[in-house]
C-alpha cells in the first residue's frame, strides 16, 4: 500500500470507529504480503483485532463501573492459607454459571480471612464473563439508599441496582442500621430473589444476623430467600493479615 493509501484507510477506519483496525493495519498488511495471505484472510485478521479490542474494553468498562474498592484476583489468593475452603468450588464460581441461574453466594467468616479479596475476585470474574456487577459495603449501600430516599430518587437508584446481574454487599454485620435503613436493605435483597444474584460477605454466622436485621421475623424471611439457592462458603481461621505480620516480625527477629 502506498503511504497516501494507508493514511486514507486509517482516516476512514477512524471515522468508522474501528480504531484497533487502524492501529494494526500496516503491520497486518506487511504480514499478509510476506506470507501470501488472501485478501479475505487479511480482512479476517484485521476484524478479529477490532473484536478482541472491543471485548477487552467492555470488560474494563464493566470492572470500572462495578466500583470495586481494590482490584484483587484469584491468582493472588493463597488457598493453602484457608484449608477449609474448597478451591475447586471457588474456581467453579469464577466461571459464573451460578449467575446465569440467579443463585446467591455468601462468604461467612472471621475478619482478615480474605472475604473481600474473594468477593472482588469473583466480581471481576463475573465482569469478564459479561455480567454487570455493583460492589458496595453494606454501610455504603444503606447510606446511599437513605440518601436516595431523602432526595426522592430511590426508584432511580433501585433501578440501577436492578440492572446489575450481581450485587455484592460486603461487610454485613460490622455496623448496625436504623430501622429505615434495614427496611431498605431488606427490600433490595428480597427484590432480587430468583431474578438476579447477590454476593454477601459477613463476619456473623446466620444465627447472628438478627442483630443486623432487627427482629426475628424479618431475619427469618430474609435468610429463607437468601439461602434458598445459595453457595455458602465458610472462611473461618486465623486472619491472613495477622499471620503475615507475625511472620514478618519473626523474620526480622531472626535476622
Ligand atoms: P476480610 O474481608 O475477610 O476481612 P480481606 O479480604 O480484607 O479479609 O483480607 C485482608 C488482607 O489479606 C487483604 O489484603 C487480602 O488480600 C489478604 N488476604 C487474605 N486472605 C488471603 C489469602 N488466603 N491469600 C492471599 N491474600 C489474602
Ligand atoms: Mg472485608
Amino acid at each position: 500500500m502506498s503511504d497516501a493509501t494507508v493514511e486514507l484507510v486509517k482516516a476512514h477506519l477512524k471515522q468508522l470507529r474501528l480504531p484497533a483496525m487502524g492501529q494494526e493495519l500496516e503491520k497486518l498488511a506487511r504480514d499478509a504480503a510476506s506470507s501470501n495471505q488472501s485478501y479475505e484472510q487479511f480482512l479476517l485478521r484485521l476484524t478479529e483485532f477490532e473484536l478482541a479490542a472491543r471485548a477487552a474494553n467492555a470488560v474494563a468498562a464493566r470492572i470500572k463501573h462495578a466500583g470495586f474498592p481494590v482490584l484483587k484476583d484469584l491468582d493472588t489468593y493463597d488457598f493453602s492459607a484457608m484449608p477449609g475452603l474448597s478451591k475447586p468450588k471457588v474456581l467453579e464460581l469464577a466461571r459464573g454459571e451460578w449467575l446465569a441461574q440467579n443463585y446467591n453466594c455468601c462468604l461467612i467468616g472471621s475478619p482478615g480471612t480474605g472475604k473481600t479479596h474473594l468477593a472482588v475476585a469473583l466480581g471481576q470474574a463475573a465482569c469478564r464473563e459479561g455480567y454487570r456487577v455493583r460492589f458496595y459495603t453494606a454501610a455504603a449501600l444503606v447510606s446511599r439508599l437513605e440518601q436516595a430516599q431523602k432526595q426522592y430518587t430511590l426508584d432511580r437508584f433501585l433501578g440501577q441496582l436492578d440492572r446489575a446481574d450481581l450485587l455484592i454487599c460486603d461487610e454485613l454485620g460490622y455496623v448496625s442500621f436504623s430501622c429505615g435503613g434495614v427496611e431498605l436493605l431488606f427490600r433490595v435483597f428480597t427484590d432480587r430473589y430468583e431474578r438476579s444474584s447477590l454476593l454477601l460477605t459477613s463476619n456473623l454466622a446466620f444465627s447472628e444476623w438478627v442483630q443486623v436485621f432487627q427482629g426475628e421475623r424479618m431475619t427469618a424471611a430474609l435468610l429463607d430467600r437468601l439461602t434458598h439457592r445459595c453457595h455458602i462458603l465458610e472462611m473461618n481461621g486465623e486472619s491472613y493479615r495477622f499471620r503475615e505480620s507475625m511472620r514478618g516480625k519473626r523474620a526480622r527477629k531472626s535476622e
